[in-house]
């Protein structure tokens, strides 16, 4: 397998206007330095709580959220530096697939005119005859007959939304595409499907996947490495039967011990929760070390570096030096 994506030191920084009465400014840290790579046909899956910057670092790496600072390399070439422009052929061969299908369909349209206006804009030499059978066949990769692309998105259900939602993103040809909690929204019956589905279309066409998830189960289905995000940090990452045999990272075994919340929570309540978490943790030392049973004064002080302790296997932590 050859590299797809590398991202290096990746950070995404907010600051925050707190300022009535003088109070001052905050930076937050919502992604902090991160690195990991993506190989051609793989799914890395990226876990951690709500807020704890899965899904700015999938915006992120797509440019949609602006990094601060750090590089994307796309087949080596980092995506950072190309203007508006340039980036066009990678907005192409980069989608994404949202938690909520909704924000990728608009109401107004039939599913006909959600999915063609991607390929045209692609596509702008596309003749009507070809842009037909194109949506024609997509309707059936996701699983439907042709004839429901004449249909509005309210008229199906959530998971078919979802499915419908899956065909635009990939309606262009991506080669990655980042899936921000996918089937997060939709009943444990309907989850299964979406996700089989998408291991299908990965096979098929080849698709290399970022997965983001908060659900340890579903990242244990789909993915074939793992990485556990915290406060803006990706604390560990290793391959999935290795990290879930031997996960490392004191927060990781906390994950897996963690009883899975079922209540869903929207993108900006847990923009909310997740802002005060990040911008306490990220002041100093280990951000994990407030919740850590094994955490030192050296934790407190200190942050640690990422290191490899097996092959392929990264964690970061002052308990593996
Ligand atoms: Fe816990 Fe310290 Fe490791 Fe952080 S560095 S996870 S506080 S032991
Ligand atoms: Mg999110």
């Amino acid at each position: 397998m050859s590299r797809l994506l590398e991202v290096k030191n990746l950070s995404k920084f907010y600051t925050s206007k707190q300022g009535f009465f003088g109070a001052k400014s905050e930076t937050v840290k919502a992604v902090n330095q991160i690195s990991f790579h993506v190989d051609e046909q793989e799914t890395l899956g990226i876990v951690g709580e709500s807020g704890c910057g899965k899904s700015t670092t999938g915006r992120a790496v797509l440019r949609l959220h602006e990094p601060t600072e750090g590089e994307i390399l796309y087949r080596g070439k980092d995506i950072c530096k190309l203007s508006l422009e340039e980036m066009k052929p990678y907005r192409q061969k980069m989608q994404i697939v949202f938690q909520n299908a909704n924000s990728a369909l608009d109401p107004r349209w039939t599913v006909e005119q959600s999915l063609a206006e991607p390929i045209r804009l692609h596509y702008p030499q596309i003749s009507q005859k070809e842009l037909d059978e194109r949506i024609d066949r997509l309707m059936e990769e996701v699983g439907f007959a042709p004839m429901y692309k004449k249909k509005y998105p309210h008229e199906f259900s959530g998971g078919q939304r979802q499915r419908i939602g899956i065909a635009k993103a990939i309606s262009v040809s991506p080669e990655f595409v980042v899936c921000d909690e996918p089937v997060s929204a939709l009943d444990v019956s309907v989850q299964a499907q979406v996700l089989n589905l998408m291991k299908k279309l990965q096979r098929e066409r080849k698709l290399s996947y970022m997965f983001i998830s908060h659900d340890l189960s579903v990242i244990r289905f789909i993915s074939d490495r793992v990485g556990v995000m915290y406060a803006g940090r990706l604390v560990e990452v290793a391959e999935t039967k290795e990290f879930f045999e031997n996960a490392l990272h004191p927060y990781s075994r906390v994950l897996m011990a963690a009883v899975p919340k079922p209540v869903v929570m929207d993108d900006k309540d847990e923009l909310y929760r997740g802002i005060g978490k990040i911008a306490k943790a990220s002041r100093e030392g280990c951000p994990f070390c407030s919740r850590c049973a094994q955490a030192t004064e050296r934790c407190r002080g200190e942050m640690p570096e990422q290191r490899e302790v097996t092959e392929g296997h990264f964690v970061s932590c002052h308990l593996y030096e």
